[in-house]
């Protein structure tokens, strides 16, 4: 039996954002520093190919494909001479786009509109229109939309997404993301690749399996298009899959499927399609170091159950 700890990062920053902040630079290297000390660390890319042992091993990968890895969250993973993993949005890369789920927070904090209509039968009645006379109510109705949309369906969510950027079209959007030459910077500093998709679209929503499978090819051609190379890895968008994901991305010659699951990779009990990563949050040093050590589930278990 092997086990491993996933470990997942999306932003690296030292700025701070109200909606979804990155985590902190310095928490951020405190987290590497305490994950090199404790763990073998290897990257996801090598978990099919380790043979059963003992050894306590760790990996670190990143989800979106943010710039701010590059000036950030690079120059530590080379200060302690560490190999990550990236997933990236092909879009995002090809058009210095973020995701969806960051142009939400994005255009809530930022736009000087004072209202919305979201005239959708499928919202509930109280958010469907709205008005916000300070920033702070916007922001506040973002933080329930967006649980709320990714329990839609994916038409029904795309429809709020249009309607919403017809709406907010007053601001501008911030350039964040990597380019191809960031990630061949490092892919030859020996660092991984991955797909995240086409366009960061919840793929288990997706009913059209001619639209799950644009999501899944189309990212690993351009991937190889402009890298050179067939990903290995599909990280699934917003962890969000069901078992047609799974059977594409096995078709197309995808050989590792990526969750977001907060908790321990065991090879005898989880799919190689089914990996289950542990993310890592902008929060206390205590808190982090709670989930490194899988702590925090524990404690919340034992309340739980209590
Ligand atoms: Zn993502």
């Amino acid at each position: 039996m092997t086990k491993v700890r996933n470990f997942l990062f999306h932003r690296v920053n030292p700025e701070r954002d109200s909606l979804w902040d990155p985590m902190d630079v310095k928490l951020f290297e405190s987290s590497i520093a305490y994950i090199k000390k404790k763990f073998d660390i290897i990257t996801i890319e090598d978990i099919p190919s380790i043979k059963n042992n003992k050894k306590n091993y760790a990996t670190i990968s990143f989800d979106d494909g943010y710039k701010d890895n590059i000036d950030y969250a690079l120059p530590i993973l080379e200060k302690y001479n560490i190999k990550a993993s990236f997933y990236v949005v092909t879009n995002c890369i090809d058009y210095n786009i973020p995701t969806w789920t960051y142009i939400l927070d994005y255009l809530f904090t930022h736009t000087k509109h004072q209202s919305i209509h979201l005239n959708f039968d499928f919202l509930p009645q109280a958010m469907r229109d709205v008005a916000f006379n300070h920033v702070n109510y916007r922001i506040e109705y973002a933080k329930k939309l967006k649980p709320l949309l990714k329990t839609l369906n994916h038409s029904q969510r795309s429809e709020i997404l249009q309607e919403i950027s017809l709406v907010f079209n007053d601001v501008e959007l911030p350039k964040i993301m990597m380019n191809w030459d960031d990630l061949r910077k490092l892919y030859s500093l020996g660092h991984k690749i991955g797909s995240h998709t086409t366009t960061h679209n919840m793929l288990g929503t997706i009913s059209d399996e001619n639209e799950i499978r644009f999501e899944l090819e189309n990212s690993r051609n351009r991937i190889k298009e402009k890298l050179g190379f067939f990903p290995a890895t599909i990280s699934y968008p917003i962890g969000n899959y069901n078992d047609t994901v799974i059977r594409i991305s096995q078709e197309l010659g995808y050989s590792i499927g990526l969750a977001v699951k907060q908790k321990i990779y065991n090879s005898e009990k989880d799919s190689i399609f089914d990996i289950p990563r542990i993310e890592l949050y902008n929060e206390s040093w205590l808190k982090t170091y709670l989930r490194i050590n899988h702590t925090l589930e524990n404690i919340k278990r034992i309340i739980k159950y209590k």
